[in-house]
C-alpha cells in the first residue's frame, strides 16, 4: 500500500501545495482521501484514477474539487460513471443545493454517493476502509484503510476527543491534522488539533510513524514537527505535496 499526499495545506491552498488530499494505491485499488481545492488537477497530473473516493467532510478545504470532479466525468473524463463517493451524513444535500441538483440531476448518476457513519466499513479491491467520528463542527469523519498487511489512519479535521484515539490503536502511519501550534489553553479552539496534541495521540495510540498536515499555511512547519516530536518517540515528518510513503 503506498500513500501519495497530492495537497497538504491546512484551510485553504497556496502556489504548489493544495489543500487537503491523498491518493492510497494497491496493485487492484486506488482510493482519494479528500478532494480540497487543487487536488483535482494534481491527480490528473498524477494520472490517478480513482476506484473510490473518501470525503471527510463538507468544509471546502476538503471537498471543494469535488465539483471539478464532477464536470470533468460529466462531460467526458475517461472515469466511468458511478464513481463510488463516500461521504458523511449531510453532504450530499449541501452539495446538491450548491449545483441547484434535484434528485434526476447527474449528480446523482456521475457519482454514487455512499453516506457512511462512525463505525461502518467498506471494501475497495483489496482496501478495507473504516471511518470513525471526528470533533468538528460539522459531520466529520476519521478513516482507516488497510489492505491486510498494513494500515494507515487519516483524522481528517477534528479536535480532541471523538474517535481518532482509538481509530489510530496500533497503525502503521498515523496522517494527522497539526492546524495549531504552541500550547492549547483554556480558550483553545476545539475543532483542531495543536501539534503536540498530535504527537500525543500517536504516542497512546502506539503508531508505528507520524506524518503531520493540515499546518496552518502561515505556520514555521519546523516548529510544528519538533512539537510533535517532543510528545512521540517515534518517526515524525510533515505531509508534502509528492510525498509517497510505502506501508
Ligand atoms: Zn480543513
Ligand atoms: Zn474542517
Amino acid at each position: 500500500m503506498r500513500l501519495t499526499v497530492l495537497g497538504s495545506n491546512g484551510t485553504y491552498p497556496t502556489p504548489g501545495n493544495p489543500a487537503s488530499g491523498y491518493a492510497v494505491h494497491t496493485p487492484t485499488a486506488t482510493v482519494l482521501l479528500d478532494l480540497g481545492p487543487g487536488v483535482f488537477v494534481v491527480s490528473i497530473a498524477a494520472g490517478i484514477t480513482p476506484d473510490a473516493v473518501v470525503l471527510t467532510h463538507v468544509h471546502p478545504d476538503h471537498c471543494a474539487d469535488l465539483f471539478p470532479l464532477f464536470s470533468a466525468i460529466r462531460f467526458g473524463h475517461p472515469h466511468r460513471w458511478g464513481l463510488p463517493v463516500m461521504v458523511p451524513a449531510g453532504l450530499v444535500d449541501r452539495v446538491a443545493v450548491f449545483l441547484g441538483a434535484g434528485d434526476t440531476h447527474d449528480l446523482h448518476r456521475v457519482f454514487a454517493f455512499d453516506e457512511v457513519a462512525p463505525g461502518d466499513q467498506r471494501r475497495v479491491g483489496d482496501l478495507t476502509i473504516r471511518f470513525g467520528a471526528a470533533t468538528h463542527p460539522v459531520p466529520a469523519l476519521v478513516v482507516s484503510v488497510e489492505d491486510g498487511r498494513a494500515r494507515l489512519v487519516y483524522s481528517g479535521d477534528t479536535g480532541p476527543g471523538g474517535d481518532l484515539p482509538a481509530v489510530a490503536a496500533g497503525c502503521d502511519l498515523l496522517l494527522c491534522e497539526a492546524t495549531l501550534q504552541g500550547t492549547p489553553g483554556a480558550d483553545r479552539y476545539p475543532y483542531h488539533l495543536y501539534a503536540t496534541e498530535a504527537g500525543a495521540i500517536a504516542r497512546v495510540a502506539r503508531a508505528q510513524r507520524l506524518l503531520l498536515t493540515h499546518l496552518g499555511p502561515t505556520l514555521d512547519p519546523q516548529v510544528s514537527v519538533a512539537e510533535a516530536v517532543a510528545a512521540f518517540d517515534g518517526p515524525v515528518d510533515r505531509a508534502i505535496p509528492g510525498m509517497e510513503v510505502d506501508l
